[in-house]
């Protein structure tokens, strides 16, 4: 059942009960609480869950610091690096594996 939290319009005109939030399991269909159960003073829905932490959520901005590295295409087998360590750009030249033509300075 979806737990709802719900809080006096105005705490400071709210009792004991419904001066801080308050949670009320109800059923979907059941219509949302309007008033408190107890002092039947006006009330109001949270916003539910609340600081809820959102986990492995990859941004441009936490990537670089999970290790990745994120590059965006900007043309036919060329990619621009946007996040993250690593070259800045990327060309894929459709052969993966051209170990050999690498020089050294
Ligand atoms: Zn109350």
């Amino acid at each position: 059942m979806p737990i709802y939290e719900y809080q006096a319009k105005n705490p400071a005109l709210g009792c004991d009960y419904c001066r801080n939030p308050f949670e009320v399991c109800q059923t979907v269909n059941e219509q949302p609480l309007t008033v408190c159960p107890k002092c039947e003073g006006p009330v109001i829905k949270l916003i539910s869950t609340p600081g809820k932490p959102q986990k492995n959520i990859l941004t441009s901005g936490n990537i670089a610091d999970k290790g990745f590295v994120q590059y965006k295409k900007s043309g036919k087998g060329y990619y621009e690096k946007t996040a993250g360590k690593g070259p800045d750009t990327l060309h894929d030249s459709g052969h993966n594996h051209e170990h050999d033509h690498h020089h050294k300075h």
